[in-house]
């Protein structure tokens, strides 16, 4: 055989160097302390409003001792699928405090939010199916489009007008239909017009499926997320999200009727051929449910904690968004070029803040994420920061 003399692995090379040239390169920072409001990173403490531990539970020592407790009595891995070797007590009792929690009939744990959003979506449509997605979707919630081959139609972000026209156009076409969203959006700090969602699915016939990742813990009388605080709760729909963010912990699940977690028993792929979520991640997890629900001043605080941040922004001269009072706060950054720049110089100053660049978004943001343990004067330590930055933004 000839020996060509390329290398086929070239081309990684390129296509780092072209992220770099774009700054879109990515690097990690690494936290050496425990979870909290500050956090140490290259020998700094730093104020950490880059986290999603909205509650400020991942570091709880109850979710701790829970988790420790779970891996002495039972060991760590699952060891094998739900299906076969890998369920156990915990994760029944996990789901069943899920499903009183959001006041469905079941629920299903997933090793993680993304495997629940995947697995699900491509579980519920096929090929003769159409997906209406809004535009700003999660990955998992795209990508799961993807795998299941139904027809995508994206609506522009949060715009049910558009939906409807899509719908009008496109609906006929096809056997069944999903309407998918992000309840609290991400990358953008808004919230999706839910109940108008809901009128048009029952119109057009469409089932719905909302991602609660960043809604859970944070909205709703007993943190049961966008869908209970819009007065949405028994109407029918499905309700995905994860148990990693304002929960601390790891994993994912999908709330529902009986028949149709049943029907995922049986055909969610990421479920099916995935080992069961870890001992103390499910151990966690199932406290963390029970403490959201039983401290509701934690939420309390954490609204408190948005309130007085996005006030003192305004304060300081900072284009705050209007609208929900989300702990998602947003601030545009000029260019990918400054983007690059700012996340390095703002931990040096002393703020742990995430900087969304491309291809995540669209356009570079700063992305501020407020605890419910920030104390007023991190609050404040924050914008006093920021404010040597305000040149940076657009
Ligand atoms: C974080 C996130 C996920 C993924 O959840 P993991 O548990 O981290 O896998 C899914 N959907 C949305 C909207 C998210 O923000």
């Amino acid at each position: 055989m000839q020996v060509s003399g390329l290398d086929p692995y070239h081309w990684l090379t390129k296509a780092v160097a072209t992220l770099e040239r774009a700054h879109w390169q990515r690097s990690l920072k690494q936290v050496t302390s425990r979870s909290g409001a500050v956090v140490e990173i290259g020998a700094h403490n730093v104020l950490n409003f880059a986290s999603n531990d909205y509650l400020g539970l991942a570091g709880d020592p109850r979710l701790v001792q829970a988790a420790t407790q779970a891996m002495q009595d039972y060991g760590v891995g699952a060891t094998g699928s739900r299906l076969l070797s890998g369920h156990r007590a915990l994760h029944r009792q996990l789901e069943i405090g899920l499903a009183r929690w959001k006041r469905t009939e079941e629920a299903l744990v997933f090793s993680s939010g993304y495997a629940a959003c995947l697995g699900t979506v491509a579980a519920l449509v096929g090929s003769r199916d159409g997906i209406f997605q809004d535009q700003y979707n999660h990955s998992c919630l795209q990508q799961g489009a993807k795998l299941s081959q139904a027809k995508v139609y994206s609506y522009d972000h949060n715009d049910v007008q558009h939906l409807q026209e899509l719908l009008q156009k496109y609906r006929s076409r096809h056997r069944r239909c999903l309407i998918a969203t992000e309840t609290l959006f991400s990358m953008d700090g808004d919230c999706c017009p839910l109940a108008a969602i809901l009128d048009l699915a029952e119109r057009y016939d469409c089932m719905v499926l909302v991602d609660e990742a960043h809604a859970n813990g944070v909205f709703g009388q007993d943190g049961a997320g966008w869908v209970q605080a819009t007065g949405c709760q028994g109407r029918t729909l499905i309700q995905v999200g994860n148990l990693s963010k304002a929960l601390g912990s790891m994993g994912g699940y999908v709330a529902g009727s009986k028949v149709l977690i049943e029907y995922l028993r049986h055909r969610a792929p990421t479920w099916i051929y995935s080992t069961g979520l870890s001992i103390p991640d499910t151990a966690a997890a199932a406290m963390a449910v029970a403490i959201v629900q039983g401290e509701p001043a934690r939420q309390q605080q954490l609204g408190r904690n948005i309130h007085d941040l996005r006030q003192r922004l305004t304060q300081a001269g900072f284009p705050c968004p209007s609208g929900v009072a989300s702990p998602i706060i947003l601030l545009p950054i000029r260019d990918t070029a400054t983007a690059a720049a700012m996340e390095p110089e703002l931990l040096a100053a002393g703020l742990f803040a995430a900087v969304v660049r491309p291809p995540t978004v669209p356009t570079s943001r700063l992305r501020l994420s407020v605890m419910s343990t920030h104390t007023p004067a991190q609050l404040a330590a924050a914008v006093e920061i920021l404010s040597d930055f305000r040149s940076y933004l657009a």
